[in-house]
């Protein structure tokens, strides 16, 4: 096998290591950063519709005491209906009770509303609840995780990143450069072997006289069609069944 070929696929192989241990801590972070936004934002929320059902209460104070001094008024006019003289005085004291009835019915009107509106907000306040502790555990859990993860992973994560550096310095600079290309471009894979005649990567057929050079593994070959370098896995089990010996 081709040195370069060979350290290539090595490269290749600590790259998607180093993926996997990255896209490993990648999750996490994220659901860190999303359960406390969701924790500050209902608690955001609670606060307001606590700050709303006070002011529901004040509001509910006030009819009250309004349908209370209404109710002395109109009882005032009802002792005043026995004492009337005329007609016009009679009719200016019903009007004035008719209003004052009216005027109880709007405010009882307004109570039950915001009474209805102060029990919604505290259902609403207590689903939140729940879910502030939900996310919280969710939270807890997430940063137990991450903090377990980067301690997992740190050593491995080290590890690699010394072998690749190894792996690289050895790889010339052309072949790194163009590595480096497809493997950015191509979803991290970058070195195929040939299978059945044909790009591992992108499946073109290979001809005949390019799979015996692949094989000998003289000089680096790629793919013409996505560039990819090739390999002959053939040419690989040769190799080891030749170091068994
Ligand atoms: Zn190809």
């Amino acid at each position: 096998m081709h040195k370069t070929i060979n350290q290539l696929i090595k490269l290749q192989s600590l790259d998607k290591k180093l993926k996997a241990l990255s896209d490993k801590l990648g999750d996490l972070p994220e659901t860190v950063k999303t359960l406390e936004y969701q924790i500050k934002e209902k608690q955001k929320e609670n606060i307001t519709n606590s700050e709303t059902i006070l002011a529901n209460e004040a509001e509910t104070r006030k009819n009250e005491a309004k349908i209370s001094d209404i109710t002395v008024a109109m009882k005032k006019y009802q002792e005043q209906l026995y004492l009337v003289t005329t007609n016009r005085e009679y009719d200016a004291l019903t009007a004035e009770i008719d209003f004052s009835k009216k005027e109880i019915l709007i405010a009882e009107d307004e109570i039950i509303k915001t009474e209805e509106n102060n029990e919604e907000l505290k259902e609403k306040i207590k689903a939140n609840e729940i879910g502030i502790q939900k996310s919280k555990d969710g939270l807890e859990n997430a940063k137990k995780d991450l903090d377990q993860t980067i301690k997992d992973t740190g050593a491995e994560k080290k590890e690699l990143e010394k072998e690749r550096e190894t792996i690289v310095e050895l790889i010339p600079k052309r072949y790194l450069n163009n590595y480096k290309r497809i493997y950015n471009a191509r979803n991290g894979i970058a070195v195929v072997p040939v299978k059945r005649n044909a790009c591992g990567g992108c499946n073109s057929t290979i001809i005949p006289q390019k799979r015996v050079e692949i094989y000998k593994s003289k000089t680096i070959l790629v793919c013409d069609v996505c560039n990819r370098f090739l390999y002959s896995e053939d040419a690989i089990n040769e190799e080891m069944k030749g170091e068994d010996k």
